[in-house]
């Protein structure tokens, strides 16, 4: 599905947890080489291959690989992917050393049932599907400018080295888990159990709500298609 020109949804890429490729049309908003953004979880691989085919830019023509953070229902495709396309993968320094090792995040401790019963079933999941180090080719900062016209703008709090990927020219913000949506047009803080750190959740909200995005794309829940801007300071302004 295509969200705003150029940007579409990986089909392949479901069971509640989005991806996105970037392949605009030859002479629209720059054109370029697509950008795949997250690739699902592990078990995603085959599928997302097939919709990148699908949407004309099958994996070999797959130049960069953004990755948002470095969870099991992001990456998890991540290594396929590279193998695949060759691509350059992109992260926040501080992102590499995860996705670079060979364990999945271990979620905070929180004193919560709901929290220990989550890390147990996380455990159990990634014992099923062991991690593979992927090098990380290109290291960003906060700001950093990206192939196609995106920037990466750093966003910690649910992980330390978290990435939204930002588009000026269209005002597209692809979030990751910066923010989640349960509803089109609500918003959510991903304050709680997943995080590991909540006040810093806060504040990467601010920071997102400040560029005034007229699109956001989740990494869960539905995207929002224009004049996201409101609904993204009221939730800023909740937080305060
Ligand atoms: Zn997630």
């Amino acid at each position: 599905m295509e969200i705003v020109p150029g940007l579409h949804l990986i089909a392949g890429v479901n069971m509640g947890v989005n991806a996105y490729v970037w392949h605009p049309r030859a002479g629209e908003r720059g054109g370029g080489e697509p950008i795949v953004f997250d690739c699902g979880y592990p078990w995603h691989a085959a599928a997302l291959m097939e919709s990148l085919r699908k949407l004309g830019c099958p994996p070999e023509q797959i130049a960069t690989i953004a990755i948002t953070h470095d969870d099991y229902d992001h990456s998890g495709a991540l290594a396929e992917l590279v193998d695949a396309s060759g691509a350059e993968v992109v992260a926040h320094r501080l992102e590499a050393a995860s996705i670079e090792g060979m364990t999945w995040r271990e979620l905070p401790r929180r004193p919560s049932a709901f929290s220990y019963v989550l890390r147990a079933v996380t455990g159990v999941a990634y014992a099923a599907r062991p991690k593979r180090s992927v090098k990380v080719t290109r290291l960003v900062e906060d700001g950093a400018e990206l192939p196609g016209g995106w920037s990466a703008v750093w966003t910690p709090g649910h992980t330390p080295g978290h990435l939204a990927y930002w588009h000026p020219a269209s005002r597209v913000l692809i979030a990751g888990d910066a923010l989640g949506s349960r509803l089109r047009g609500e918003i959510l803080a991903n304050v709680g159990a997943y995080s590991a750190d909540n006040e810093a959740v806060v504040r990467s909200v601010e920071k997102m709500a400040a560029l005034e995005p007229d699109t956001i794309c989740f990494g869960h829940g539905p995207e929002i298609v224009g004049n996201a801007a409101p609904l993204l300071k009221r939730l800023a302004r909740s937080l305060a």
